[in-house]
């Protein structure tokens, strides 16, 4: 059996940690390898060996910094098939599927490069009579990261690019779930030039988090998960005095106007709540039907999903693969369980479906749930699987009403035709990414990601301009160059102000 260990120093390395946990094959239902469990005395191995290397590290130039980015942008971009591959067989999304979340990944790494561009601070000359002003910013030391299993290269390359950049050490926490992503990606970046303790894996599991945010060798934690986890980061962080943002659960809405070609919608919003067997946190989980859209959207939308080819990840002709434990497809079951008991219409049941040659795989079918109510527990539960809830509204702003009424705040969408609509629920809703005619609104790596409310406990976005304000704290300097003749000028006592 296949181990997986961790990554310290630059090297791959057992630890002192006795325990270790699955991973499973979510298509054949196999164990295919265990992970090493690090313990308390592993993470502050880890968290020294950081620490010592930032200090040569956070003195690296720019030119030196960016030289190492773009070398591991290569690098990525060479591996993104072998990382796909390892990504779809651990997680069980499909490859193709997997393709786009290195991409994804990899568009952070892209902006990572230019950090010198981005790092430059503001200067202002003669604020005061021979005096002038600059700012510029710092990294902050060892930074942590701790990640979920939904997006095993991506989520992580949320954080490490841009905090390495700034000129950060970082540890990751991956996933104990699906971990072997992260071991490659750490050879990518030793093989980039990367200096080593740069970067770090720690495999593990509420141990190793604990020991993370306890230890005072940690400067800012940087987290991604499920919200009542999320929480807790926060607030265990933030007691420690680190620097924190957590980003936790979703639960996405696709408002559907009268007014929108409902066969495009319908299209999306399949695309948006199956796509990675709904293990996206910004899928598409709740659709509101807006007056008139009800019936028919709901016929369109019940009509693609029977479409979706259910299968294996490594499968090319599989649209939507497994989910990632037994544990999952059984909670997910009971869910939908729920909702025909509480007053809802199944209209798609995925329940008890079967791969031909995968029989012992984790498999869910789409699942369309219509009126549903917000009191429903496949309303009010983050479900994570191919479930697509349809609601309601008899009006846009009934919609907005309810959207915000949710208490979390990460995507949403609306499909209209009326820029006056689209607008109004732009400015309307209370969620930090908004999609129109778009179901699935991630940014850019150049803008920042992050939800509101219940979606992100902290008060920065991750990559983009917020990511770097993250890693980085400000420094302002005042400075006067004072003539020979001014050297015996009197200080004033009074509190200094511009002349
Ligand atoms: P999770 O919260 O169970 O685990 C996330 C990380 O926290 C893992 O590294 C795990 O080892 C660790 N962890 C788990 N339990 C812990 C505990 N009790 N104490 C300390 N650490 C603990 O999440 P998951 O199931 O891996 O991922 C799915 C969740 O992540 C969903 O809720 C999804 O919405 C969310 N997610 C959010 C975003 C976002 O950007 N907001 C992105 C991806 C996933």
């Amino acid at each position: 059996m296949r181990t997986v260990e961790h990554w310290v120093g630059g090297k791959a390395t057992a630890g002192t940690g006795p325990r270790t946990g699955d991973v499973w094959n979510p298509a054949t239902g196999e164990r295919q390898a265990v992970v090493r469990l690090a313990d308390t005395r592993d993470v502050d191995t880890a968290v020294r060996a950081s620490a010592a290397a930032f200090e040569q590290w956070s003195q690296s130039s720019l030119s030196a910094r960016a030289t190492v980015l773009f070398a591991f942008r290569e690098l990525v971009n060479s591996h993104a098939e072998a990382l796909a591959e390892i990504i779809s067989d651990e997680h069980g999304k499909v490859v193709s599927d997997a393709r786009g979340e290195v991409r994804r990944g990899l568009e952070v790494v892209e902006f990572a490069c230019g950090i010198p561009h981005v790092l430059k601070g503001d200067y202002s000359d003669q604020v005061s009579a021979g005096v002038d002003v600059f700012s510029f910013r710092e990294p902050l030391g060892v930074c942590a990261g701790i990640t979920p299993f939904n997006f095993p290269v991506m989520v992580p390359m949320w954080m490490h690019p841009v905090a390495i950049a700034c000129g950060n050490t970082f540890v990751l926490k991956p996933s104990e779930r699906d971990p072997s992503p992260s071991t490659l990606v750490a050879q990518l970046w030793a093989d980039a030039g990367l200096p080593d303790g740069v970067f770090s894996v720690l495999n593990g599991d509420k141990e190793a988090v604990d020991a993370l945010l306890d230890h005072p060798g940690v400067a800012a934690v940087s987290f991604v998960g499920s919200t009542p986890i999320a929480r807790y980061i926060h607030q265990r962080a933030g007691a420690n005095g680190k620097r924190v943002q957590a980003l936790g659960g979703a639960k996405n809405h696709a408002v559907v106007l009268p007014d929108a070609s409902l066969d495009y919608a319908a299209e999306h919003l399949v695309a948006a709540a199956f796509g990675s067997a709904g293990e996206r946190c910004m899928a598409v989980s709740a659709a509101v039907a807006v007056g008139p859209a009800g019936d028919d959207l709901v016929a369109a939308v019940t009509e693609k999903a029977r479409a979706v080819k259910l299968g294996a990840g490594r499968d090319p002709d599989s649209e939507m693969g497994p989910v990632i434990t037994a544990a999952a497809r059984d909670r997910i079951v009971g869910l939908i369980g729920t909702s025909t008991a509480q007053g809802a219409e199944l209209v798609v049941d995925g329940r008890g479906v079967s791969v031909p040659g995968f029989e012992s795989g984790f498999f869910v079918g789409p699942t369309v749930i219509d009126r549903v109510g917000t009191e429903m527990d496949v309303y009010r539960e983050e479900i994570f699987g191919p479930v697509l809830s349809v609601l309601r509204a008899g009006s846009v702003d009934e919609a907005i009403a309810l959207v915000n009424k949710n208490p979390y705040g990460n995507g949403t969408a609306v499909f209209t035709s009326s820029g006056d609509a689209a607008r109004r629920f732009q400015r309307g809703v209370h969620v930090g990414m908004i999609g129109i005619n778009v179901p699935i609104p991630v940014p850019m790596a150049y803008y920042s990601f992050g939800g509101w409310k219940d979606s992100l406990f902290g008060d920065k976005h991750m990559h983009g301009p917020e990511g770097v304000a993250f890693y980085t704290r400000a420094k302002v300097v005042t400075a006067r160059w004072p003539r020979t003749s001014e050297h015996t000028s009197g200080a004033s006592y009074h509190f200094p102000i511009a002349t």
